[in-house]
């Protein structure tokens, strides 16, 4: 892939829809009229038609490669976001009784929209809201449950699990914004989803990856379109998927496998994780609430010892190239968001003006 950085390219913190590769930008638009000699655009062709089809195939065994998913797990493009498979999920894989850990925003919205269901008994096995979600509570999944889930990365409180729970029962993971960040273990895992505008590519897919064991139990009530199972029988084409933003998912994994796969991005996302800590850690200016054993890699929530300065910092820091630092409105202060496609200079610039903006105020 073409690896020129396009010199009006801002450094875009933002937390979602995210910042996506340069090379892999330019690849689609270099391909926008003419995809590959055919004279239209991948935007223009049935998804029945072959060179769609093996378009979707090649994404999908990319990330396989990637993510080194086995036979046994079934992939999935989906529509609807993350939080539509908060309520797909359970018409899915519902039984009886499902637990939850709320360690988040997010968890607690899927959890909420579990309840909101009535299909069966929905239970919470930990919490960590009476911290802020600061930190990680401890597990107390109950027996006999048809799954267990949980959000690996919370996006807005910047707290993520980095072991996964060992407990009994099938793992059902929210993964959209830490999916693709560092290798992780697929087996561990009944099911994982992602929206893809974090890590994956632009808004409108929805990534599943699912033992194929825990199909064909799906509640009647559930549309097809919804049905795990039926998807998989139909490659993701029970409808018309979201052809253009599985098209340049598809770039995206050709990108990551290009750095080197998981592990090379999974260091590189460390170092940058590190060195924004490190330097809020040293700075009586800045804080960062999150214990450190669970501060999020993928998202730095952060305040300013001075909230009447929030504005000015906004607008200087957005003056000066570094877009999208607000932080969530049920958090306050500021998030950098520093997914994959953000390298470790947006990272050093941003030190670089917090350390500045913090002489000149502080
Ligand atoms: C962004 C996000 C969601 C919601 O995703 P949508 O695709 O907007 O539905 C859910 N969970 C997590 C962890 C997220 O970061």
């Amino acid at each position: 892939m073409i690896d020129t950085q396009a010199p009006s390219r801002a450094h875009n913190f933002c937390a979602g829809p995210a910042s996506l590769p340069t090379p892999v930008l330019l690849r689609a638009q270099q391909e926008m009229l003419d995809w590959g000699g055919r004279g239209v655009s991948v935007m223009e062709v049935s998804h029945r038609g072959a060179d769609y089809i093996a378009l979707a195939a090649k994404a999908e065994a990319d990330l396989r490669t990637l993510m080194d998913i086995p036979d046994e797990y079934a992939v999935l493009f989906l529509q609807g976001g993350a939080s539509l498979q908060f309520s797909a999920l359970v018409m899915n894989l519902l039984q009886n009784r499902a637990d939850y850990v709320l360690t988040g925003a997010w968890s607690a919205k899927a959890f909420d929209e579990a309840q909101r269901l009535e299909l069966g008994d929905i239970a919470c096995a930990g919490s960590s809201k009476d911290t802020g979600y600061t930190t990680m509570p401890h597990i107390d999944a109950r027996q006999g449950i048809d799954y267990l889930h949980y959000c690996a990365n919370e996006t807005i409180h910047g707290v993520q699990m980095f072991n996964t729970p060992k407990i009994d029962a099938p793992l059902v993971c929210d993964m959209s914004s830490c999916i693709l960040s560092e290798p992780i273990n697929v087996r561990e895992f009944g099911m994982i989803y992602a929206g893809a505008q974090k890590n994956i590519g632009p808004a409108g897919l929805t990534l599943v990856i699912i033992d194929r064991e825990l199909l064909g139990r799906a509640r009647r009530i559930c549309p097809h379109i919804l049905n795990y199972e039926v998807q998989t029988k139909s490659d993701s084409m029970q409808n018309t998927p979201a052809t253009y933003s599985w098209y340049l998912a598809g770039l995206v994994f050709e990108w990551l496998l290009e750095q080197g796969g998981l592990n090379a991005i999974g260091t590189q996302n460390r170092h940058k994780a590190k060195t924004l800590y490190d330097f809020i850690d040293q700075s009586d200016f800045y804080s960062n609430k999150v214990d450190a054993c669970y501060r999020s890699i993928m998202n730095v929530p952060f305040t300013l010892a001075d909230a009447t300065l929030d504005a000015r910092f906004l607008q200087e820091s957005s003056a000066a190239g570094l877009l999208n630092l607000k932080g969530h409105r049920v958090v306050g202060g500021m998030r950098a968001s520093i997914y994959n496609a953000v390298p470790q200079e947006a990272v050093d610039a941003l030190v670089a003006f917090m350390a500045d903006f913090e002489k000149r105020q502080g």
